[in-house]
């Protein structure tokens, strides 16, 4: 993995963007272990899908999360899948194919689970 440093490159507020496999890290920033995963992470994602549609349905998620509630970018699946498994180093070596989508299936599947338990507590007579 090759790593550059730039002084504007990605925008202040990032440490690094990780650019079609080439990882750009601003300068200032120590580039350890769990930030190199992450952008490790990405990688992976970029091959599974293509670069191009990468940054397509990573710039569109983004936008269609933008005007709701919470950080869009934090919620992009890309991202969530990075956050989430940046600090476990052998996460690649385990990690399933279109991994952010399954994430959030999973997730959205277990918020209705979770909704239905709360339900039917509710209407639990025994309660
Ligand atoms: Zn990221």
């Amino acid at each position: 993995m090759k790593i550059y440093r730039s002084k504007r490159i990605p925008f202040k507020g990032f440490a690094a963007i990780n650019l079609f496999g080439f990882i750009v890290v601003r300068k200032g920033v120590f580039a350890n272990e769990t930030l190199l995963n992450h952008e490790r992470i990405h990688t992976a994602q970029m091959r599974e899908l293509g670069f191009i549609f990468f940054y397509v349905f990573y710039g569109l998620e983004w936008l269609i999360r933008l005007p709701f509630k919470g950080n869009a970018y934090r919620k992009i699946s890309f991202e969530q899948e990075a956050y989430d498994h940046q600090n476990e180093p052998s996460y690649l070596e385990v990690r399933k194919h279109f991994a952010p989508y399954r994430f959030y299936l999973l997730k959205r599947k277990k918020k209705k689970t979770q909704k239905k338990r709360n339900k039917t507590k509710r209407f639990d007579p025994t309660l």
